[in-house]
């Protein structure tokens, strides 16, 4: 299912077509292993100041800021066009999704200055310093304190699950700076360069891959930072935490709705294939019931997220939005373990190719680094509960 576009918006599609089929460096490059989400390597710097250059970075934005003052129709056949193809935009990719956007909406102009246009030209790599070992889900919880003294603040806690920590230039980190007032409120944004003395990012490995190490926990040990580089006002950075999280939830289910369809064609390939009991796996109904569930998901996953955005065209309100990442990281995990479950033992062979999700890998790591689509972000755990109460209006417990 695919939306309909007129020929104005068809002649944008075309333009960035042209332009990615001119300057995408080759699929050899785009796949190079990269060792965490802020390891920005020299090419991914050079694809990045490309598209910042060409105005196809953030194309709603205006050209100064990467962009091209995109209608909302054509930032839809943008990410559209992206996600098809599977391009990435950034090798540090809360840097360039989350982090800019949340300087843009609250940075002085000074913050600007030094941190929008070098995080957008891919110069500088950041980690997001939110969760603390007891404040997940439960965000406001952080207990990571940072004391006024003079012009500076001074850091004391711990951060885990921070991605990419142990390669980025700079974290943006929400301390708690007023324990006098109701947790959500006592809660600030500060910009810290992960080169101060006191702070110390520890990185540890996955189950998933062994060769990928993103996660680190952060420990800050009277660590000093400028007050100048306080993001928003003292005590607000809640709705800078909030706001992150939605410029990272936006386009995701379009990321979900191409993963799916590109499950379901590796499933049906699956099918041709011996299977344990030496018939071929698409002989067995359960298994094409499962993949005709995955084909049916990508559609309805396309639908639901299409009417969303019409709705928000027409200035209506889309409950949609609190589905789609739900629906999509549910569906996406499941379709996987239909791959791995098909193939019985060798499924758990690392070399067993599947289907080209994010980036390529066994059925078995993907179906594993899908567990990851689930957590961050908002558990589906966490998800359900907000579309039980805002959506569905039932009592909270
Ligand atoms: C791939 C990945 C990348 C990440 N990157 C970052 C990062 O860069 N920076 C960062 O700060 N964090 C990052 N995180 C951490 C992520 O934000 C947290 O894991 C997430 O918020 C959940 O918090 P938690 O792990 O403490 O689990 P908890 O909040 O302790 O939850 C444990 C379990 O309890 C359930 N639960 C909790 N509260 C409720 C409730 N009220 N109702 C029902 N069930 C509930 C949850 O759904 C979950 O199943 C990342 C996580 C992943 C998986």
């Amino acid at each position: 299912m695919r939306l309909q576009y007129g020929p104005a918006e068809e002649s944008f599609r075309r333009e960035l077509t042209g332009w990615l089929d001119a300057n995408l460096p080759p699929a050899e490059v785009l796949s190079r292993p990269k060792l965490s989400s802020a390891d920005i390597q020299p090419w991914g710097r050079a694809w990045q100041r490309a598209l910042f250059d060409a105005g196809w970075l953030v194309p709603g934005w205006p050209p100064e800021l990467g962009g091209r003052n995109a209608s909302p129709v054509e930032q839809m056949i943008y990410f559209e066009e992206m996600s098809r193809r599977q391009i990435p935009r950034s090798l540090n990719p809360q840097g360039l999704g989350i982090i800019a956007p949340s300087i843009r909406d609250y940075g002085t102009p000074a913050q600007q200055e030094q941190f929008l246009l070098p995080t957008l030209r891919a110069e500088i790599a950041w980690c997001l310093g939110m969760s603390e070992p007891g404040a997940g889900s439960d965000l406001a919880s952080l207990r990571t304190r940072a004391v006024i003294d003079g012009d500076e603040f001074v850091v004391n806690g711990q951060k885990v699950w921070t991605s990419g920590a142990h390669h980025a230039d700079w974290c943006l980190c929400f301390v708690r700076t007023n324990t006098e007032v109701p947790k959500h409120k006592g809660i600030s944004a500060l910009i810290i360069d992960m080169k101060t003395p006191g702070v110390e990012a520890r990185p540890f490995p996955e189950l998933t891959e062994p060769d990928f190490m993103d996660f680190n926990e952060v420990f800050f040990t009277d660590a000093r930072v400028p007050r100048a580089n306080l993001l928003g006002e003292i005590d607000a950075g809640w709705p800078i935490t909030q706001g992150s999280l939605a410029h990272e939830r936006a386009m995701l289910w379009i990321d979900y709705a191409f993963s799916l369809d590109r499950a379901t064609e590796a499933l049906i390939e699956l099918g041709a294939e011996p299977g344990a009991n030496g018939h071929r796996i698409g002989d067995d109904a359960v298994y094409r019931d499962q993949v005709a569930t995955t084909a049916i998901d990508a559609q309805a996953l396309m639908c639901m997220g299409y009417r969303g955005f019409s709705k928000f065209m027409a200035g209506k309100s889309a409950p949609e939005h609190s589905l789609l990442k739900l629906f999509g990281s549910e569906s996406v995990q499941n379709a996987l373990a239909v791959g791995v479950d098909a193939l019985g033992p060798p499924g758990l062979d690392r070399n067993r190719l599947g289907p080209q999700m994010w980036r390529e890998g066994a059925w078995l790591t993907q179906w594993m680094r899908s567990f990851g689509g689930t957590i961050p972000g908002g558990t589906s755990e966490i998800q359900r509960n907000i579309i039980a109460e805002r959506v569905l209006g039932l009592p909270r417990r």
